[in-house]
């Protein structure tokens, strides 16, 4: 998708030299590898990336490289992507509801972890889904949820089984011959670890209710990206307390484990640049991007402050912070940033505001509406 093959230094050095006009997301492969290794090294079990935050090839090969074997994909094109690029890796098709043409590709491409949330669903699976396939036994995992705790947002308004219907669910599956296993998402950007503690403890439940050892537990996404300079995610205590509220909750019985990061992984690799429209009579800012392109999250899960304000030059702004209102380039009146943003005083027209963090649920959801949304890619060696 449009990778440049110049590579740079840092986003300053792509304004220097291309002065762009139109949004630019800056990728850097380093950060990316190296948080991939934090999970692969300190997380208690299979990392499984979750591809919807960002499908981008560049990110799966970097990915690959740093050692992540698995993927949590949720659709027949998610499923093909992982397929060409790393036939080898791990795919679970963790989306819980399926037409019954998505099953039968899914069944074809080999797929042979399922998650699953509802009976009717259940049927569906049993009707289309083999026991066994040549690569090994298939394991059909219920998705559970709690009401919401420490998430950006509530997850589990679309999907989740009360604990109950878990139960029976996880009892079924075993009887039906496939490997049972537990899986829950506890939302996103959790920057407390007792978002993952209650659930875990919940899962031990199911399990006991319905009589079975589970095969695996998947913990789900939700692990946070550094949106906001004062709060710093600890992902290593987020781990370490995951495999402690497991080794409590199970006891002898403890499953393996499997996490499906997607922002955590992706989110912080990316830096996207933005040029400054115009600045209003009444200091309001216009950007070139907004809530339609890279910014699609910031009103749902609230504002990055990691910015950086340069010149035309690449030179930083140093001016005193005030506040403005920040607007995007559409004529929409919600192509708005949230609340207001502190930025140097003496920004001006064509001037640079940099969003660092910015590498989840970004490219994959930029729009042409208005016909803005003209995103180009870039590849640099640091994000700063
Ligand atoms: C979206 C999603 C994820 C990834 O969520 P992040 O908050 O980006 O980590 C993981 N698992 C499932 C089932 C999802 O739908």
């Amino acid at each position: 998708m449009g990778q440049n093959k110049t590579v740079w230094e840092n986003p300053a050095d792509i304004i220097r030299h291309q002065q762009p006009d139109h949004p630019v997301m800056a990728f850097a492969p380093t950060v990316l590898q190296e948080n991939a290794r934090r999970f692969v090294d300190g997380f208690p079990g299979l990392v499984t990336y979750a591809v919807k935050s960002n499908p981008e090839e560049v990110v799966i090969q970097n990915l690959l490289t740093a050692g992540v074997r698995g993927f949590d994909v949720a659709s027949p094109f998610e499923i093909d992507l992982i397929g060409r690029l790393s036939p080898a890796a791990a795919r679970h098709y963790h989306n819980p509801v399926r037409a019954g043409w998505e099953i039968d590709h899914a069944v074809a491409s080999g797929i042979r972890s399922w998650s699953v949330d509802s009976r009717s669903e259940l049927d569906k699976l049993f009707a289309r889904v083999p026991t066994e396939t040549d690569r090994g036994p298939v394991e059909i995992s219920p998705r559970f949820k709690l009401p919401v705790l420490g998430a950006a947002y509530d997850f589990g308004s679309k999907f989740g089984a009360t604990p109950e219907l878990a139960a029976e669910l996880l009892a079924e599956v075993a009887r039906r011959g496939y490997t049972p296993s537990l899986t829950f998402h506890p939302g996103t950007q959790c920057t407390d670890p007792i978002a993952w503690e209650s659930y875990i403890g919940v899962a031990a439940e199911i399990a006991q209710m319905a009589g079975i050892d589970i095969a695996r537990l998947n913990v789900g996404g939700g692990f946070p990206s550094h949106r906001v300079i004062g709060v710093e995610p600890d992902l290593q205590a987020i781990f370490d307390e995951i495999a402690d509220t497991a080794a409590e909750a199970f006891g002898a019985k403890v499953p393996d484990l499997v996490c499906e990061p997607g922002r955590g992984l992706s989110a912080d690799a990316y830096a996207l640049i933005t040029r400054v429209k115009s600045v209003r009579d009444e200091g309001d800012l216009f950007l070139n991007d907004g809530v339609y392109g890279g910014l699609t999250e910031l009103p749902i899960i609230g504002n990055i402050d990691r910015l950086q304000v340069l010149t035309a030059q690449g030179k930083p702004r140093e001016g005193d912070p005030q506040s403005r209102v920040i607007f995007g380039p559409t004529c929409d009146s919600v192509d708005r940033l949230p609340g207001e943003m502190s930025l140097p005083a003496d920004i001006e027209e064509g001037d640079y505001v940099i969003f660092h963090g910015t590498g989840a649920y970004s490219t994959v959801t930029n729009t042409r509406f208005n016909g803005f949304g003209a995103m180009t890619h870039a590849t640099v060696m640091s994000l700063t």
